[in-house]
C-alpha cells in the first residue's frame, strides 16, 4: 500500500492532538504531533534564559538543541530533548508561550522542517500542527482544517490543565488562546490558515465522539479506506 499523508491544521485547543491520535489509531497510521516539536524547543530556550523573540540567539543556540522523537509501547508519542524524556514538561502553559513564541523564527521553522517531511516520507501519518498542509506536506492525500469557538477551546483546555494537575483561571486561559490565535494568525513565517484543498471541519457543536466520526469520514471519503 502507499503512503498515505493526512494534514491537520488548525488553532490551539481545538482537539487536533486527540482527534488525530485516536483517527491514526483507528487507520494504523503513524500520529505525529508537531506541536510538540516546536515545544520543546521552547523548553530548551526557557532553560537557558533566552528571550525567545530574539531570533538571532534561538538561531544560534539551534544547533545545541537535539530534538527526538519516539513512541513507547502503547504507540505514545514521547519528545526527547538532548536524550532526555521531556513529554510532561514541555505541555506547561509557560512552554506553551515560549513554543509559540519560537515557533514565529524562520530559522526554527527551517530547523524543523525536514524532520517533519521525513517522519510523512517512511509512513503513512496523520500529522498536525499549524503549517502541515500549507507548508510542510502540500501534496498531502487529505487535509483537513479543524476548528472551534475560542470560549469552547479553552473551556476544553481549562479541563486538560485541571485534569494535568495545573489549573488556571478560566479568563487566563481564554486570554492565552487567544492571544496565541493572534500570533499564529499574524507570523510572516507560515501563519495559520486554511490550506487549499483542506476540508473545514468546526467542533464546536460536537462531542468527541461526533467529531471523531466526522473526521475519519473525512479521510475515508478521500482515500477510501
Ligand atoms: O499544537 P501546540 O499547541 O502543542 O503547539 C505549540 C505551539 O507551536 C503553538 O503555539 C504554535 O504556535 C506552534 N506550532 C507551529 N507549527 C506547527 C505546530 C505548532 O507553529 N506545525
Amino acid at each position: 500500500m502507499s503512503i498515505i499523508r493526512v494534514a491537520i491544521d488548525g488553532p490551539s485547543g481545538a482537539g487536533k492532538s486527540t482527534l488525530a491520535k485516536a483517527a491514526a489509531k483507528a487507520l494504523g497510521f503513524l500520529y505525529v504531533d508537531t506541536g510538540a516539536l516546536y515545544r520543546t524547543i521552547g523548553l530548551y530556550v526557557c532553560n537557558q534564559g533566552i528571550d525567545p523573540s530574539d531570533e538571532a540567539v534561538v538561531a544560534t543556540a539551534l544547533p545545541e538543541i537535539r530534538v527526538e522523537l519516539r513512541y513507547d509501547a502503547s504507540g505514545t508519542q514521547r519528545m526527547l530533548l538532548n536524550g532526555e524524556d521531556v513529554s510532561g514538561e514541555i505541555r506547561l502553559p509557560e512552554i506553551s508561550r515560549y513554543s509559540s513564541a519560537v515557533s514565529a523564527l524562520p530559522a526554527v521553522r527551517a530547523y524543523l522542517l525536514e524532520t517533519q517531511r521525513n517522519l510523512a516520507s517512511k509512513h503513512s501519518v496523520i500529522m498536525d500542527g499549524r503549517d502541515i498542509g500549507t507548508v510542510v506536506l502540500p501534496d498531502a492525500e487529505v487535509k483537513v482544517f479543524l476548528t472551534a469557538s475560542a470560549q469552547v477551546r479553552a473551556e476544553r483546555r481549562s479541563r486538560d490543565l485541571e485534569k494535568m494537575g495545573t489549573p488556571q483561571p478560566f479568563k487566563e486561559v481564554l486570554r492565552d488562546i487567544e492571544e496565541r490565535d493572534w500570533r499564529d494568525t499574524h507570523r510572516d513565517t507560515a501563519p495559520l490558515r486554511q490550506a487549499e484543498g483542506a476540508v473545514l471541519l468546526d467542533t464546536s457543536e460536537m462531542d468527541f465522539q461526533e467529531s471523531q466520526a466526522a473526521l475519519l469520514a473525512i479521510i475515508r471519503e478521500r482515500v477510501g479506506q
